[in-house]
């Protein structure tokens, strides 16, 4: 397999125009046996009910080739779930969990020569996603919907070594109790976009959002959970029904109780309990753990011991065996590694 002639050591977080993506089209309410194709349009009625309604979901994952040459991801079979669970919620129909595993072997495979090669620190980011396709002008769901995985090859999320963060509380909030915070739907974003221009203009690279109802509790930033090392070392992540289950901070809650023999507490977290905590850091599939150095609430900050020099030791080991996990250096829990080639 020749690969694709890109400055692999140099690429950014953007989209590409690669060659292939899946495609399969939902009508007569059932789902089309799908297919490969090279047509990155997409051509709707104006009336269409992504347009009108925002009835989209989507998620994010990452192919990449291992020290051994193996392309593999990570996990999809907790995408494939978490899609499932968005689309119901959005009275869209489900693409069937194990379909969706098989589409994103099908266009991580159709698309190898876009797979970077090992060492480069880029992988191929994989979105599949949903959206509503035929005209609705009354409010309700549409009937007929597209399913499609979208792949573009990306750079490593931090350039030379990731340097803590700064982010400030937002006076903006998320998810409303109750609300789609716990999926993955497009109109989370939308609404988030206005705080993160107004965050990135005073200096700062994240919103921290507490909990609409009282603002006294932790929740997440824009799109990533949050972690929190105790001085005593122990893990702590805000549990809330208006959190985004990341699968990133699953498996690293996994890693600390069971190979790292971490304690690991996953409960309603007070913001005023942030500034006693030694470390603290965002997970997410793009920047696996980015620590935070401090974080700006109103004129004051919470400086973390860690500094905004490096990560701090916890989620410095924490980082280590989570990518070691992922990069095939160690042995991974069953079922977390699908190879996609050998
Ligand atoms: C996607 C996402 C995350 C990270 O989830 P992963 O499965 O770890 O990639 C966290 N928060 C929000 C709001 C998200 O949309």
């Amino acid at each position: 397999m020749e690969k694709k002639n890109l400055d692999w050591q140099n690429l950014g977080f953007g989209y590409m125009v690669t060659d292939y993506r899946y495609v399969s089209n939902y009508k007569d309410g059932k789902w089309d046996e799908g297919k490969i194709t090279s047509d990155a349009n997409i051509t709707l009625n104006e009336c269409a009910g992504i347009f009108q309604y925002a009835q989209c979901c989507f998620e994010g994952l990452k192919a990449y080739t291992t020290e051994d040459g193996k392309i593999v991801c990570f996990r999809p079979d907790l995408n494939a779930q978490r899609m499932a669970d968005s689309a119901r919620r959005l009275e869209m129909p489900v693409f069937p969990e194990d379909r969706f595993v098989k589409a994103v072997e099908e266009v991580v495979k159709a698309n190898e020569a876009w797979v970077p090669p090992f060492g480069s620190g880029a992988t191929l980011y994989i979105r599949p996603f949903m959206i509503a396709t035929n005209p609705v002008i009354g409010v309700k769901p549409a009937d007929e919907y597209q399913f499609r995985i979208l792949v573009t090859p990306v750079g490593p999320y931090f350039k030379g070594g990731a340097k803590p963060i700064t982010i400030k509380v937002s006076d903006f909030d998320r998810a409303a109790p109750h609300g789609t915070g716990n999926i993955k739907a497009g109109l989370n974003y939308a609404m988030s976009l206005h705080p993160i221009v107004k965050a990135h203009e005073e200096g700062f690279a994240e919103n921290l959002y507490l909990d609409p109802a009282t603002r006294t509790k932790v929740e997440e930033t824009g799109g990533a959970n949050m972690i929190f090392i105790t001085k005593d070392g122990t893990v702590v992540t805000p549990k809330s029904d208006s959190i985004l289950p990341s699968i990133t901070r699953r498996s690293i809650m996994y890693v600390c109780e069971h190979i790292l023999g971490m304690k690991v507490e996953h409960r309603e977290v007070l913001f005023s309990e942030v500034k006693d905590f030694a470390e603290c850091g965002l997970c997410g599939t793009a920047a696996v753990i980015s620590p935070v150095g401090k974080i700006y609430d109103h004129g004051e900050e919470i400086c973390f011991p860690s500094g905004m020099e490096e990560m701090g030791p916890q989620m410095k080991k924490i980082y280590e065996t989570l990518t070691g996990i992922q990069q095939g250096k160690l042995e991974a829990p069953e079922g977390w590694i699908k190879v996609i080639s050998e």
